[in-house]
């Protein structure tokens, strides 16, 4: 079983205040230059990577945020820019957005980075101020992409700018402190989150450490293989 990679979008992955005036023709450049390069580089570049071979199952995103447009888009440009893109596109299109609409347009559905968007109103979330972030949710997405949920809370690493989701206290509880990454720009008088222009100065450690666990894991399977089939065939000798 694999690893599970939980995003926030605002302050995490994007840096939302800092994007000017968007219009159809500009919207993926604009958004293309207040992206996370730091945390695209160490992290979402490896995961997608691992997300070929299964060592990642799934790499998702649960915002508060309830602009699916705006989200999907995000997701669009990311698949662009790291070349990587969610096999189970059109599972969540097809469910839960069917057909984006911009400028009052039908627009196709587009490619995604994320295997899964969980926005602030989605269906299965519930209908109140300062919508919490739970375990609960992540199961959910977990099991509309089919995947196992079995130690699913191991397999689960969470990145946001917040430090206060309930999310935290439920890995907490089971000794997977380090599971919740809260994402720190070098500009301490604002707090944490990321700041375009502003060094990402997160302490990545745990998740790096997770995923090359991961590669070294399947390299030695390999070789137990190979082993296991040289043994075989030296008994048949
Ligand atoms: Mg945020």
């Amino acid at each position: 079983m694999g690893l599970v990679l939980v995003f926030d979008m605002d302050q995490t992955i994007i840096d939302t205040s800092s994007l000017k005036e968007m219009n159809d023709q500009n919207f993926a450049d604009e958004i293309k230059k207040s992206l996370n390069v730091d945390l695209i580089d160490k992290v979402l570049r490896p995961a997608a990577e691992q997300r070929k071979n299964r060592n990642v199952d799934a790499i998702v995103m649960l915002t508060n945020n309830s602009d699916k447009i705006f989200a999907a888009w995000v997701s669009k440009v990311l698949a662009d820019v790291l070349e990587s893109r969610s096999k189970y596109e059109p599972m969540y299109m097809n469910q839960e957005l069917n057909v984006f609409y911009t400028n009052s347009k039908p627009r196709k559905s587009l490619e995604s980075f994320f295997d899964f968007i969980m926005w602030r109103d989605h269906s299965s979330r519930p209908d109140i101020e300062d919508t919490p972030k739970t375990m609960q949710d992540v199961k959910y997405m977990i099991e509309k992409l089919l995947l196992p949920i079995a130690n699913l809370e191991k397999r689960t690493y969470f990145f946001d700018d917040r430090a206060d989701h309930l999310i935290r206290g439920e890995l907490d509880k089971l000794g997977l402190g380090d599971h919740y990454i809260i994402i720190e720009s070098n500009l301490p008088e604002l707090g944490p989150g990321f700041s375009k222009g502003h060094a990402d100065i997160t302490d990545y450690t745990p998740i790096i450490k997770a995923l090359s666990n991961k590669r070294g894991g399947s390299r030695k399977i390999r070789k137990v293989c190979k082993k296991t089939r040289k043994l075989r065939a030296i008994r048949k000798q």
